[in-house]
């Protein structure tokens, strides 16, 4: 028992980012643990990349689009087949509702949400953010350990080898007693904040629903995503897939832009690990300033635009 399982999605054999990260860290566990990198998926096309991330093998399952119940059966399957002393998952929606459900199958500890791991002493060995990121907890988690990875945590870095050996699962197939009975799939074109490298960010300050433009068009200058805090996907001014926060997504993006603000202890909870944070509220008090590397105090409807015409300006050349 060295060995580390990542739990991997894609689409058309593309890896997500949150995927690549994992198995990036997951290669130098494996390293370190002195064992072998393998992954799950449920597509074979999958093959190439999770080899390019180290993979050498790949066990893919039969189980269809994402049902917690079905995968909880496959990946218990892979971790019977495979004998991992650590499987990972991406902290994706998916990857997060997973892990605790195949923790319990498989009788192991899980750390979620982990921004930093090592093998240490034969065990696993992660670091936390808990109380709304205000401490971060460091834990030791004996095998088999499993950990939710924190998104932009972990750089995703290729290593050199050809694509992973494909191991086709048996399983026993569930009746599951949840049903997808719709999927609603963000606009073309629309970055996710989970894999954006830059997100630009609303807040009541924004007044109604329609001034989201003033985020959107600097997000599209700019090539980043649109976040919101829970004020705004409360008020139903955009959708919760936008929200920013303990109760929305948790987010480590390279430029973060908080436009419209405050910077209540939830929402910070769901950014503060942001490389670099631009705060633009009319307040010069508004918490946001606290955790900002820079702030703009004044009015967004003059700010926004003028930023927005700067980068334009700026990427023509
Ligand atoms: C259990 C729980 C979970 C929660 N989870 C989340 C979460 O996941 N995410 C989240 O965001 N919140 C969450 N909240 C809510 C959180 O406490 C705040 O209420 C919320 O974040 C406030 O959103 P806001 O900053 O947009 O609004 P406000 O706090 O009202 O701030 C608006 C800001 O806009 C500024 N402003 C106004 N006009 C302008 C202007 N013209 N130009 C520039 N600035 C201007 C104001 O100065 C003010 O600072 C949660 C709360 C609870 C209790």
């Amino acid at each position: 028992m060295a060995g580390v399982l990542v739990f991997t999605e894609s689409k058309d054999g593309k890896l997500k980012k949150i995927s690549r990260e994992a198995l990036s860290i997951g290669r130098k566990l494996a390293e370190a643990a002195g064992g072998e990198l393998a992954a799950f998926s449920v597509e074979r096309g999958a093959a190439d990349e999770a080899g390019k991330y180290g993979a050498k093998k790949l066990y893919v399952a039969d189980a269809g689009a994402y049902n917690t119940e079905q995968y909880t059966a496959a990946l218990a399957a892979a971790i019977e087949q495979a004998q991992p002393a650590i499987v990972l998952f991406g902290g994706s929606s998916n990857g997060r509702d997973l892990a605790p459900r195949v923790a319990a199958r498989v009788n192991a500890g899980v750390a979620s949400d982990v921004d930093r791991l090592e093998w240490k002493d034969g065990k696993l060995r992660a670091r936390r953010p808990v109380y709304s990121s205000k401490v971060f907890a460091t834990v030791d988690v004996s095998t088999p350990a499993m950990a939710t990875t924190r998104p932009n945590a972990f750089p995703p870095e290729e290593a050199a080898g050809g694509a992973a050996e494909v191991v086709d699962l048996a399983f026993t197939k569930v009746e599951p007693k949840a049903k997808v009975v719709d999927t609603k799939v963000p606009e073309a074109g629309e970055l996710s904040i989970a894999e954006a490298d830059i997100i630009v960010s609303g807040g009541r300050g924004l007044k109604e629903a329609q001034n989201f433009s003033y985020i959107r068009d600097l997000a599209h200058a700019i090539g980043g995503a649109v976040g919101a805090s829970r004020a705004t996907v409360d008020a139903g001014w955009i959708d919760h897939q936008h929200q920013v926060g303990q109760t929305g997504r948790v987010v480590s993006p390279n430029l973060y832009i908080a436009a419209g603000i405050s910077g209540a202890i939830q929402h910070l909870a769901g950014m503060s690990s942001s490389k670099h944070i631009v705060a633009v509220n009319k307040d010069p008090e508004a918490p946001i300033f606290r955790i900002a590397d820079l702030g703009v105090v004044g009015d967004l409807f003059q700010v926004l635009p003028a930023l927005t015409e700067e980068v334009k300006k700026a990427r023509a050349h």
